[in-house]
């Protein structure tokens, strides 16, 4: 029963670091990017809706956003955790999942921000853009959704720190020291893994 999310720059180490945190805690990891880029793939309405706005690397708007959380989180593999990737990133997104959780009296147990550099980042995903071929993943793209995170989504940290959910963690280095970073970190909150 582990119900985390994990925030930070595009191209900080997100999506690694919560499918490690999915197999070690016993819950799916939810990557709204990932969900949102299915859509677009399979040109259904939500993805032809989409897939200009994350093209030009802007935020799809929260009605649509929070409606699709919503809808996964009702699913039976979500009713006993999770954690979020890429979601919330604006306060009324921070507010609406909230809600959501306290209707079913529930909260989140921990917001864990990796850390990272602009620049570091910034060469991270140019990199993945080559290897995967990201349609999102032009150089302007990238440049741009730096810029989003920084202007939409960085003032939400504050709030998590408030709300006394912030856990930050480096992300710079090897894969497995930022898992144990993020591990201790939660252990020192009594976050356990799953047996
Ligand atoms: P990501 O893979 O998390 O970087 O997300 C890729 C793109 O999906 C973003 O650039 C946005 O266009 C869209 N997206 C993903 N999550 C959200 C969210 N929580 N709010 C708004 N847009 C989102």
């Amino acid at each position: 029963m582990t119900r985390l999310l994990i925030v930070g720059p595009p191209g900080a180490g997100k999506g690694t670091q919560s499918a490690r945190l999915a197999e070690r805690y016993s819950i799916p990891a939810i990557a709204t990017g990932d969900i949102f880029r299915q859509n677009v793939k399979d040109e259904t309405p939500l993805g032809l809706k989409v897939a200009s706005i994350m093209a030009a690397g802007d935020y799809v708007p929260d009605d649509l956003t929070n409606q699709l959380v919503s809808d996964r989180l009702e699913q039976p593999d979500a009713v006993n955790g999770f954690i979020l990737d890429g979601y919330p990133r604006t306060l009324e997104q921070i507010h609406f999942l909230d809600a959501l959780l306290a209707a079913q009296g529930e909260s989140l147990d921990a917001a864990i921000l990796l850390v990272a550099e602009k620049e570091e980042v910034v060469a991270r995903l140019r990199k993945r853009a080559l290897e995967l071929g990201r349609a999102d993943d032009t150089e302007a793209a990238i440049r741009h959704r730096q810029d989003v995170f920084l202007q939409e989504t960085a003032p939400l940290i504050p709030v998590y720190r408030d709300m006394g959910l912030l856990i930050e963690v480096d992300g710079l280095g090897e894969i497995d020291d930022v898992s144990d970073r993020i591990e201790q970190a939660l252990l020192e909150r009594d976050i356990q893994p799953a047996a």
